[in-house]
């Protein structure tokens, strides 16, 4: 397989920045063209920055691998087997949280490199394929849980029954317990905190045997007991649909999308796109001042520099 390895970043001659709402002109510099840095994979994912070793770790499900990224030293392969992962983030302690559609479980790794199982059941009933994570402030650990890893062969769960509803689950782990954070999804999949964290933004991406789900964004108000109230309609990407997303400093949320990277603004207004040449899947800010955007485009990793930083 070509991975791309040891090539010199390639630039999209078009800058792929389209302004839809005068508040995107000025996260937008004009001089720093979309960037491809590598390519080969089969779907990418779950993209992760690690400041204190300037790399970014992000998922090749179908290839059963996780990837590094960096500057100086370009791609390599991190982790492989990976179990599938999908889905990473950090937790408070700077330990890499990975959702696994494999072993349906949430992982972590701790810094001795050996891997601790977080979740895999709930109410003795296996989880179905934990998709994407976030870690609250406080160390609670949300993630998401639709049936795809076990709906979809090639994501190497192998298919069978879910023994449990497509929820999003909220996870202490100074105890070890694991709550429903919020129920009635098709297919709950990226999710993100504003930056104040009173908001929590879930996606919804539908059952894949129905071509007509409705695939949307939806936003949650959060109490200080960790509650969620006042579910609503936040927006529909199109074309395609919002599948992982980042919130910047400002609160905006930058969310995967058919056509590239969609930005919209605190009430839901499509403010601009970044224009990729394949389907976005997933993204997250890193590298210096957190103002570089990466983004997991199917089979490869782009990145773009903005006037900004992520929150
Ligand atoms: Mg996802």
């Amino acid at each position: 397989m070509d991975t791309g390895e040891g090539r010199p970043a390639a630039h999209i001659a078009m800058t792929g920045f389209e302004i839809l709402d005068p508040r995107f002109e000025r996260f937008v510099l004009f001089h720093a063209p979309l960037e491809k840095l590598a390519g080969g994979f089969r779907w990418a994912e779950g993209p992760v920055w690690f400041a204190d070793h300037r790399c970014l770790l992000f998922s090749d499900i179908p290839n059963n691998r996780i990837m590094r990224w960096s500057e100086a030293t370009g791609l390599s392969v991190f982790r492989e087997p990976s179990d599938y992962s999908n889905g990473h983030t950090r937790d408070r302690e700077g330990r890499l949280i990975s959702c696994l559609h494999g072993r349906s479980a949430l992982v972590r790794t701790e810094h001795d490199g050996s891997i601790t199982v977080l979740a895999d059941r709930f109410e003795g009933r296996r989880l179905n394929s934990p998709n994407d994570v976030v870690v609250k402030r406080d160390g609670t650990i949300w993630f998401t849980d639709p049936h795809y890893g076990i709906a979809m062969d090639y994501e190497g769960g192998g298919r069978r029954d879910e023994e449990l509803p497509c929820r999003l689950y909220r996870l202490d782990p100074a105890t070890g317990g694991i709550e429903v954070a919020a129920d009635g999804f098709a297919c709950p999949n990226g999710l993100s905190f504003s930056p104040d964290e009173t908001r929590l933004y879930v996606a919804d991406t539908g059952r894949i045997e129905d071509a007509d789900a409705d695939r949307h964004i939806r936003v949650y108000d959060v109490g200080p007991d960790n509650r969620l109230s006042g579910e609503r309609l936040f927006h529909r990407v199109s074309p395609g649909a919002a599948d992982g997303f980042r919130c910047d400093e400002h609160g905006n949320l930058w969310t995967s999308a058919g056509d590239g990277v969609h930005c919209l603004s605190p009430d839901g207004t499509l403010l601009g796109k970044v224009r990729v040449p394949e389907i976005v899947a997933n993204l997250c800010f890193g590298d210096r001042h957190r103002s570089r955007l990466f983004i997991c485009g199917t089979t490869s990793l782009y990145a773009v520099w903005l006037n900004l930083r992520g929150a």
